[in-house]
């Protein structure tokens, strides 16, 4: 089932999710409806409180369809190693049409459940490392505004009241 995506500002997506403990038909089914609702919303990562739900879930898929290997959940993930740094756009269906560059770790290891509840780690570099980092930080109520300059954020937020205005967020 497709999930209307919450945008900001919501007061689900500034606050932390909590840590699933039962893995059950109802979080798969949450799951599917994820993936479903993040190909609608033209996405590659979503996490649930993106859809309603403040639970420490979420899905990756960078090839957007492309490749079943490529699809990625991730179930009470905790970023375990840092490396490196990178400064590339991110951009966040929650924050429509708002995008700025945002300096991240290059590489980094999580460590999650599946959707069994089994345990393992996980390496990404690049777009992927930073789809891990956005999406865990979404886990824990933080929007990737706050990861810019206080000057930066402003001139954001200023642009999203504008949106608002007009009738357009
Ligand atoms: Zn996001």
């Amino acid at each position: 089932m497709i999930r209307p995506i919450v945008k900001y500002p919501d007061p689900i997506l500034e606050r932390p999710t909590e840590r699933v403990t039962e893995f059950n038909d109802e979080l798969r089914q949450l799951v599917n409806d994820m993936f479903e609702s993040m190909y609608d919303a033209k996405g590659i990562g979503l996490a649930a409180p993106q859809i309603g739900v403040s639970k420490r879930i979420t899905v990756i898929d960078l090839s957007f369809k492309e490749d079943p290997e490529d699809k990625i959940v991730l179930i009470n993930p905790e970023i375990i190693h840092r490396e490196g740094k990178q400064h590339e756009e991110e951009g966040c269906l929650s924050l429509p049409d708002i995008r700025e560059k945002v300096t991240r770790a290059a590489k980094v290891t999580v460590k999650a459940q599946d959707v069994n509840g089994e345990w393992f780690e996980i390496d990404g570099e690049e777009l992927l490392a930073r789809a891990f980092q956005h999406e865990i930080d979404h886990l824990d109520g933080v929007l990737f505004f706050r990861r810019v300059s206080a000057l930066k954020r402003d001139l954001m937020l200023r642009r999203i009241r504008k949106l608002q205005r007009a009738g357009d967020w």
